[in-house]
């Protein structure tokens, strides 16, 4: 695909249906210290191939200009299926919150749901784990929004916008996630009401202006939108 830029220092560099349909949107995050690639796709043959290509259309080849780590929103093989490319061809750290980390180590089929997909979760080493509530790195506030999974996490990113980047944040709930949906509300009031930015960026698309605000209506009236 063309990467998209979604603000100065953010480019959306896959979405849902370029390769797959149920690729997670991808993004290149650039700070004062160096850029940050958040979530990478299903991993399944191709997606990787095409995140790599959409760097290198907005000048960046991650071979002489590696990225500071690859951060994972949640364990979620659409979001997180394409971190082992960048560990094995690019020795990338892997970023996540520690809720979650364990299952992108194990490579469980459910908390990772890879079983939906009918496929094995190629299973990655963290290297940066996310412990704090809210931390600040290299200029990008990270966020713990659990409720979709225990361990979801929210990266505020741009330079001059502010791009919001929930991965699953806001989506749909399961057991076998462990899930929880007084989590869920948290997130969601901490997401609609409590935190500023201008673009709002799901693993399914980007809202900005006005559509930020009819997006979280519908999901206030109902709830857990499908996401992956
Ligand atoms: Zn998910």
């Amino acid at each position: 695909m063309q990467p998209v830029k979604i603000a100065r220092g953010v480019y959306q560099l896959l979405g849902p249906g370029v390769v797959y349909p149920f690729d997670s949107t991808v993004f290149y995050v650039e700070t004062d210290n160096g850029y940050f690639i958040v979530d990478t796709g299903s991993g399944m043959p191709g997606s990787p191939e095409a995140i790599i290509s959409s760097l290198i259309q907005i000048g960046v080849n991650p071979r002489t200009r590696k990225p500071k780590a690859v951060i994972a929103t949640h364990s979620h093989i659409y979001n997180a299926g394409g971190l082992f490319f960048f560990h094995r061809y690019y020795k990338t750290i892997i970023m996540a919150h520690q809720l979650d980390a364990p299952a992108l180590e194990s490579g469980d089929p459910a908390l990772t749901a890879s079983k939906e997909l009918g496929v094995k979760f190629k299973p990655v080493p963290v290297g940066h784990v996310i412990k704090e509530p809210s931390t600040t790195i290299d200029g990008l506030v990270i966020l713990h929004t659990p409720g979709h999974t225990p361990g979801s996490i929210s990266v505020v990113a741009g330079i001059d916008e502010k791009v919001m980047l929930i991965g699953d944040a806001l989506g749909r709930l399961k057991d076998e996630w462990k899930s929880s949906e007084a989590d869920w509300q948290k997130t969601f009031d901490l997401i609609s009401r409590k935190i500023d930015y201008d673009v709002l960026c799901t693993s399914l698309r980007c809202y900005r202006g006005y559509e930020i605000g009819s997006f979280l209506k519908q999901v206030e009236e109902e709830g857990p939108v499908w996401l992956p």
